[in-house]
């Protein structure tokens, strides 16, 4: 996607294209004189030079991606009539994969959520789908977001990370429960990206060409097996090579070792949402897969790496607000903040135009009014910016229900969501600490999960900490409390209790 224009085999240039005298010897007054103001491809490349990098993403700053295909291989028209999801259609795509608290440059395997980002260039404008490693989430109200993330960055006076912060923060708000017993376990650790499944997390809609209307849960199954380290392994890694989950997909695909993934649907009928036992819009939550099993939609194959990191990786601008026909949100509230949120990290971070870059393009003509600002490139001419015009440029004009809405009504509220009858924080992460883990992943859990409370965890967090685990399971609990009141837990390496 290099520009055409750009001649790596001639002599440097400056910006505007005349040829760049010399990029070794500043202009100076002798040999051994000052350097002369009026030197100025110098000057011009010291002051781009100090403008080279956007800000970094809030959340998920370390990351990298690659360009790939989706194909759907399934028929599941019955459901949504989304172009880029029905039989045989082929929808070139983009992944980033990242993880949450890191800032650039932090090492790839410490323990964290890992993000999970696909943008589709449909044949009806793009769709984002924004989720991470895991199918739920730590809060479930937008409002708290902002203070999960600093809860899990670094300390305001010393700029050090800080496990009393973290479990400050997930001890009271116990709804953290479920994503932190997931974060704790072995899937906190992925060996690589290309070994790790992706989810949807939110809930969110279909609508199929009759208008019916579906609540659907994505799953994105690795074909290459899942695959862990172990936190010392992790640890090791994070110093040898903080880059190494980069430079595993990078040189993966490199060698066209393409990784690729199933994606899968839980699609629950629109009218079920209302009885469910859990309430199915809480993103703290699962949907059970014998409540709602798989269905296979199509593949996720990664085959071409970028040519150019920060042009197509770092400018990439994902949104799960962006949605195509016959896809839609859904009332989780974390979907309804993330949808302005993500758009409006991008205007800060990389301009008001940011969809105007060639990675962010959509593949389909547009046609918007939203015009001008920095670095206008795309411009709509001399045809009228207003609407309605006699101009002869089409606008739209819908009115009434629309076919991916639904239906809300009562007084305002600050609230949490309605209770359904097994809604709880710790209900789910318990199942997944007796059900789902082994005996050989609990006692990872119970060392992890001990390990980073030994390290730096004060009272009164640590006494609520142990509550909270009693209150996951138990026995896992105890367990946890007896490691920590003797000390036997290995104290992690910086990260690795972390998230
Ligand atoms: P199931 O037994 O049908 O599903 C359990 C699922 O847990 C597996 O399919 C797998 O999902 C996932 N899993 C397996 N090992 C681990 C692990 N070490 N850490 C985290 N997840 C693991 O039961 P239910 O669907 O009724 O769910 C029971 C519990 O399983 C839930 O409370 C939740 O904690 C967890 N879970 C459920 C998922 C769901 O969407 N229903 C998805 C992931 C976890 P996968 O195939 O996605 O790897």
């Amino acid at each position: 996607m290099s520009d055409e224009i750009f001649d790596i085999k001639a002599p440097s240039t400056t910006t505007t294209g005349a040829p760049a005298v010399s990029d070794r010897n500043s202009l100076s007054i002798g040999a051994d004189g000052p350097v002369v103001l009026h030197d100025v491809h110098f000057l011009e490349q010291m002051a781009h030079f100090n403008r080279e990098k956007v800000i970094e993403r809030q959340p998920h700053a370390k990351g990298s991606g690659a360009f790939g295909v989706f194909e759907t291989t399934e028929d599941v028209s019955r459901y949504t009539k989304a172009a880029l999801f029905q039989p045989g259609a082929k929808t070139e795509m983009l992944a980033r994969f990242s993880t949450v608290a890191g800032e650039q440059g932090s090492p790839d395997t410490w323990r964290d959520v890992r993000g999970f980002s696909l943008k589709f260039y449909t044949s009806e404008g793009n769709y984002d789908l924004v989720g991470n490693n895991t199918p739920v989430f730590f809060v479930r109200d937008p409002m708290k977001f902002p203070h999960f993330i600093r809860s899990q960055k670094r300390l305001p006076d010393s700029g050090l990370r800080d496990n009393h912060m973290q479990w400050d923060f997930w001890t009271l708000n116990p709804e953290s429960a479920h994503q932190v017993t997931y974060l704790m376990g072995v899937r906190g650790l992925p060996k690589t990206w290309r070994n790790m499944n992706g989810y949807g997390s939110h809930t969110y809609m279909w609508v199929n060409a009759q208008g019916e209307r579906f609540w659907v849960k994505y799953h994105f199954h690795t074909r290459q097996g899942m695959q862990f380290f172990s936190n010392a392994e992790a640890s090791e890694k994070a110093g040898s090579d903080a880059d190494y989950h980069r430079r595993d997909l990078f040189e993966a695909i490199a060698r066209g070792d393409f990784p690729v993934w199933e994606m899968s649907v839980q699609v629950m009928p629109y009218d079920e949402a209302k009885t469910y036992r859990f309430n199915p819009f809480d993103l703290t939550k699962t949907w059970s897969h014998k409540d709602y099993p798989l269905i296979r939609v199509g593949t996720m194959t990664l085959n071409r790496n970028p040519e150019n990191f920060f042009a197509q990786i770092e400018q990439a601008a994902f949104s799960p607000g962006n949605t195509v026909p016959g896809i839609g949100l859904s009332p989780d509230k974390m979907l309804l903040g993330r949808a302005f949120a993500y758009n409006d990290a991008q205007r800060n971070r990389i301009g008001a135009n940011f969809h105007q870059i060639p990675v962010n393009q959509a593949k389909v003509p547009v046609n918007t009014y939203m015009m001008d600002g920095p670095m206008t490139y795309h411009h709509t001419g001399a045809a009228p910016v207003y609407v309605p015009n006699s101009g002869g440029r089409p606008w739209s004009d819908q009115e009434g229900p629309v076919d991916n809405g639904w239906e809300a009504d009562g007084a305002m509220v600050r609230s949490a969501y309605t209770l359904h009858p097994q809604d709880d924080d710790f209900g789910q992460p318990g199942t997944l600490v007796r059900e789902v883990l082994g005996d050989a992943e609990r006692a990872a859990l119970v060392e992890t999960v001990a390990g980073s409370l030994l390290g730096g965890v004060r009272e009164p967090v640590l006494g609520r900490a142990l509550a909270y685990w009693k209150s996951i399971d138990p026995e896992t609990g105890a367990r946890i409390e007896d490691k920590v009141r003797t000390g036997s837990a290995p104290k992690p390496a910086e990260g690795q209790g972390q998230a």
